[in-house]
């Protein structure tokens, strides 16, 4: 049997849509984490028609059906996991934002023609091996993002590799040394 927390009466006075919304947020703040509820009529019996974890196991995709009304949704479970952070050289530290390593890498692959799939793919690798290396502690020195970037860099291209070599070996700060790729990189098309 399916609960209804709003009365029959305040639903009819309200847009379907508007009404549907209205009372799973209600369903989902009085069990907030506890049930999972059918956006369609929030219902918290379903059932499980497949599940599908990612290829790293980090993320579980399931498909399911609710048992009341027949209504087909989507729900994904993620390991929560604590923000890393990244010493420097002077000892400052940040968060680790893998953006950064892919705007290093964005600029060291200019116009050599690589895949977008293999640097998405490259991306994935260096953020799980940075995850592992950082452990529980969850730190990670600056000095070996440089090294599993260049690691990684090596098994797709030599040139990207040399280039992210020569210049970060010489920089501490990534973003001191984007600036000086970024300068390389217009030295070399113009
Ligand atoms: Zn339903």
């Amino acid at each position: 049997m399916c609960f209804l927390y709003i009365n029959n009466d305040l639903l009819d006075s309200i847009p379907l849509e508007k009404s549907k919304s209205l009372h799973y947020n209600k369903a989902l703040s009085k069990n907030r984490g506890l049930i999972m509820r059918c956006p369609n009529c929030s219902c918290d019996n379903d059932k499980v028609i497949e599940s599908r974890s990612n290829q790293h196991g980090t993320s579980i995709r399931r498909r399911r059906e609710c048992l009341n009304c027949g209504y087909r949704f989507t729900s994904y479970e993620k390991i929560e996991e604590k923000r890393i952070t990244v010493i420097k050289k002077d000892k400052r530290e940040e968060f680790f934002d893998i953006n950064k390593i892919k705007r290093g890498i964005v600029s060291c692959t200019d116009k050599l023609n690589i895949d977008d799939e293999v640097i998405k793919q490259l991306l994935e690798n260096i953020e799980i091996n940075i995850r592992q290396q950082a452990g529980s502690k969850r730190e990670i020195h600056s000095s070996q993002i440089g090294e599993e970037t260049l690691k990684q860099l090596s098994t797709i291209n030599t040139v990207a590799y040399v280039r992210f070599a020569s210049v970060y070996r010489a920089f501490d700060d990534l973003k001191q040394f984007i600036q000086e790729i970024e300068r390389l990189n217009k030295k070399v098309s113009s």
